[in-house]
């Protein structure tokens, strides 16, 4: 991996040179579409690097990074500069867990379940602060995969919205794998029709500004089908060493 050859300029150039081309590509990708570059929000995804490498990213103009992990995201807090970057939790989160977290991160990207919007909910009000979600959706219904399936999603929408101290700021998903761009923008689609039908509905939530979707393999698909925040790993730190 590129990552323990380099030199750490080197390394640095390369995060920055592939920041760099990914800001690019957005700019095309909104252009093809006439959308506002400024429309879409880029998110370093930091899970297996160490805070040595997610800094360098984080000297390149980059203000959002996302963890899937608790136990990741705790063990590098003290070590990320500036410390108080916005952080976003991505990845399926436990009940337990929600409480130790809770006051580190800006966003739980990640609901999957109406028990665990009740547990954001609970510990939200006990440290008497709000906390912003988003509803993940498991689109391709995947067994693989957490989520609500489309036909839950205004229920669950509905069920959290009534609840106090929790903002729903909008969607993410993951789609399936797609051997096509085509098939792949099949996906993106039907998640911003839900996402733009649903911040109508939703009239508690006037904030619903957020559609989270779109990774390394298929982020302008997902920006020419509405995306407002593409969450990149490997496109700027090389392959995942797990
Ligand atoms: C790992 C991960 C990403 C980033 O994936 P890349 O393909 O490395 O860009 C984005 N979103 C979630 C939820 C992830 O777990």
């Amino acid at each position: 991996m590129f990552m323990i050859s380099s030199t750490p300029q080197q390394l640095k150039n390369r995060i920055r040179d592939n920041i760099l081309d990914i800001r690019e590509r957005i700019e095309k990708a909104c252009a093809s579409v006439g959308r506002n570059p400024d429309e879409v929000r880029l998110m370093v995804v930091t899970k297996t690097f160490p805070p040595e490498v997610i800094n360098l990213a984080l000297e390149c103009n980059i203000d959002l990074i996302g963890e899937n992990k608790v136990q990741e995201l705790m063990s590098k807090l003290e070590y990320l500069c500036p410390k108080d970057v916005e952080k976003h939790i991505i990845g399926h989160l436990q009940r337990n867990k929600v409480k130790q977290v809770l006051p580190h991160v800006s966003m739980i990207q990640s609901v999957d379940s109406i028990k665990l919007a009740c547990e954001i909910s609970k510990q939200s009000e006990r440290l008497g602060k709000n906390t912003n979600v988003l509803i993940q959706i498991n689109v391709g219904d995947e067994e693989t995969k957490t989520g609500f399936s489309v036909d839950e999603t205004e229920e669950a929408l509905f069920q959290i919205a009534e609840m106090p101290n929790i903002t729903i700021e909008g969607l993410m998903s993951i789609p399936p794998i797609c051997e096509t761009e085509s098939e792949i923008r099949k996906y993106f689609s039907e998640l911003n029709k839900i996402f733009i039908d649903k911040k109508d509905k939703i009239y508690h939530n006037k904030s619903m500004t957020v559609l989270s979707i779109g990774m390394t393999s298929d982020y302008e698909a997902a920006i020419k089908e509405g995306s407002t925040l593409i969450r990149i790993g490997s496109g700027i730190f090389g392959q995942r060493d797990y």
